[in-house]
């Protein structure tokens, strides 16, 4: 009725033996690779089933290893291609740069200030690292007030300060940190904490 016989080939199938089904009949067939499998002896016949699906494999990795390369190729011209622009025209590359950096830190204001404080951190040479979210951190432990006249810290006035001074060499890290209230940390400058506090009238 569908006229595939035993031992004929389909592309990288042989078939071996033929499966009755009168809903879906299928033949069992060897891959040239030594797989079994059973397509539908429709698919034999139209081509869809050329192999065990190793055909595709093949093609695919050929594909992916032979489209790898330009890609790479491709951004490392663009990217050779931009320096090069960047030099020729250096006030606006920077402007361009200067412009992302600013969309991204609007995005990320926190971020931004831990940058900062990082970057100046290093500048006069400090050690250590804080955790990122530092400031959610301290404002959730000091319950949004301000470590030293525990008034309510608001958005916008709230200093991240070094409790022992960097320029006195505390370090650059999560336990030398507090929050201040604007007029504390300019009042503090780069005292000491203790002598600020006891300064203010506070035993520690
Ligand atoms: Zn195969
Ligand atoms: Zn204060």
């Amino acid at each position: 009725m569908n006229g595939i016989q035993i031992g004929q080939r389909f592309s990288r199938l042989t078939v071996t033996a033929l499966i009755s089904d009168k809903k879906n009949p299928k033949a069992q067939c060897i891959c040239d690779c030594g797989s079994i499998v059973t397509p539908q002896r429709g698919a034999l016949r139209n081509g869809r089933a050329k192999s065990c699906g190793c055909l595709r494999r093949e093609i695919l990795r050929e594909h992916s290893e032979s489209s790898r390369l330009p890609i790479e190729q491709l951004k490392s011209r663009r990217a050779e291609r931009d320096r090069k622009w960047a030099l020729l025209n250096p006030v606006r590359a920077r402007q361009i740069n200067n412009a992302a950096t600013r969309r991204h830190y609007a995005k990320y204001p926190e971020k931004a200030r831990e940058n900062c404080r990082a970057r100046r951190a290093r500048l006069i040479g400090a050690y250590g690292v804080i955790s990122s979210g530092i400031e959610t951190t301290l404002h959730e432990r000091q319950k949004g007030k301000c470590a030293c006249c525990k008034s309510r810290l608001k958005v916008g006035n709230v200093h991240l300060d070094h409790v022992k001074p960097l320029v006195k060499g505390g370090l650059h890290e999560d336990l030398n940190l507090q929050l201040l209230c604007a007029t504390c940390n300019l009042k503090k400058g780069a005292r000491d904490s203790v002598d600020f506090m006891q300064s203010r009238g506070f035993l520690l």
